[in-house]
């Protein structure tokens, strides 16, 4: 049986730091499990490569994340065999993405043009995806997941990345891997440590997100992107069962201004722009119930570094409009993992290698 770690002696170029209390070494070490670093993982395990995954966090649960998967996650999930038990988990199928207008609907997105296996959005519920996936890999001997492992440190030589030192309570812990894979997500750790270069592209909104209860006569069919009747406002309502997941849009760097006019303004727009909540906004009593996004736009022009890559919302973090961040950072997983496991196996990752995960996936990621 291959075991995902091996653990070794320590280097006199890891003792003279902080003390570390131990070195494991694997083929390829994910920082992040979001959905770009958990498919990662269980694609790579799958192979047989050894990896680690490193996860900050002690469980999967974050509130207000994307949960809209589209038909080609489905499709990745079909192949992998795993469809099935998937839609086991609770979910809701949407069968299109509308923008409603003052003036009536607008399909803005419609799977049935994209497959006609899966002819729809699936809602779940992005912890227990996470959980899913993360349960599938750790059936294997080649996968192991670290929760509560705060990455803080590339390990370079010369110029090259060899691993990353993380801390997890009072425990020092190196990985030293053939490939370190940041999948940390918008504010990653690993890009800002291997210095590569966040170009942003400007996004002229921010998003205030709050829960709301569904009534009983609610349908998922009022989920949607609704514009208001004033410029450039919008709000959206994504459906989840027994609540409703309401986003506002407003101009960026103006809550301050939104927050001092109080709840009452935010209550009056939400009831303009879906004018069904109205009856329910009177939930909304604290600010503390509401999360603001701050909506980014941007991405690093070279994914990678000799034996580091960068995939996801660490490579790309998308505007929400689409609702297309969590499909793809699977998507670049997919990609990372058919291109790389063979030389993972191998125990050499060329920078051609690299190159071509974002070659593959670089152009979606500018389309959108
Ligand atoms: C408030 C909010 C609302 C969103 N709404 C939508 C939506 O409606 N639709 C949509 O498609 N997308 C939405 N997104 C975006 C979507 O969630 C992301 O695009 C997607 O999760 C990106 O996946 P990822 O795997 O790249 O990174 P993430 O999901 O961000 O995962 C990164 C992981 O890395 C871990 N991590 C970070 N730093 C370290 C470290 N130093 N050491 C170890 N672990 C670390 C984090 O704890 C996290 O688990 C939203 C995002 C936010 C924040």
């Amino acid at each position: 049986v291959t075991h995902a770690v091996t653990t070794n002696s320590l280097s006199s170029a890891e003792t003279n730091r902080t003390p570390v209390d131990r070195v494991d070494e694997t083929d390829c070490c994910i920082v992040g499990a979001g959905p770009g670093g958990v498919f990662l993982e269980l694609l790579l395990a799958r192979a047989g490569v050894r990896v680690v995954l490193l996860e900050a966090h002690r469980d999967f649960d974050r509130e207000y994340r994307g949960e809209g998967l589209q038909p080609p996650t489905l499709e990745i999930l079909d192949q992998l065999g795993l469809l099935d038990r998937f839609l086991r988990l609770p979910h809701s199928r949407i069968p299109r993405m509308v923008l409603r207008t003052p003036v009536g609907p607008v399909t803005f997105l419609d799977p049935g043009k994209v497959s006609a296996r899966h002819p729809y959005l699936v809602y779940v519920a992005q912890p227990r995806l996470l959980e899913f996936v993360a349960a599938e890999a750790e059936r294997l001997a080649t996968f192991r997941l670290v929760r509560g492992a705060r990455v803080d440190r590339v390990i370079q030589e010369q110029g090259v990345i060899r691993g990353v030192n993380y801390k997890q309570g009072g425990t020092n812990v190196v990985v030293r891997a053939s490939l370190v894979v940041g999948a940390d997500g918008r504010f990653s750790k690993i890009r800002q440590l291997s210095s590569l270069e966040l170009e942003a592209h400007g996004a002229a909104i921010d998003m205030i997100w709050l829960r709301l209860p569904r009534q009983p006569e609610d349908t998922p069919a009022q989920a949607g992107i609704y514009a208001g009747s004033r410029g450039g406002a919008y709000g959206v309502a994504v459906y989840r069962g027994e609540q409703w997941q309401i986003g506002l849009a407003f101009p960026k760097g103006t809550y301050q201004q939104l927050r001092a006019s109080g709840l009452e303004t935010v209550r009056h727009i939400h009831g303009e722009i879906i004018p069904w909540i109205t009856d329910r906004l009177g939930y909304l009593q604290d600010w503390a119930q509401t999360a603001v996004l701050s909506v980014e736009s941007s991405r690093v022009r070279t994914w990678h570094r000799p034996r580091l890559l960068l995939i996801g919302d660490a490579a790309h973090v998308m505007s929400p409009a689409g609702a297309v961040g969590i499909n793809m950072a699977i998507a670049d997983a997919v990609a990372a993992a058919s291109i790389l496991a063979q030389r993972l196996l191998q125990g050499e990752v060329r920078n051609a290698d690299l190159q071509a995960v974002q070659r593959r996936r670089e152009w979606h990621t500018r389309l959108v």
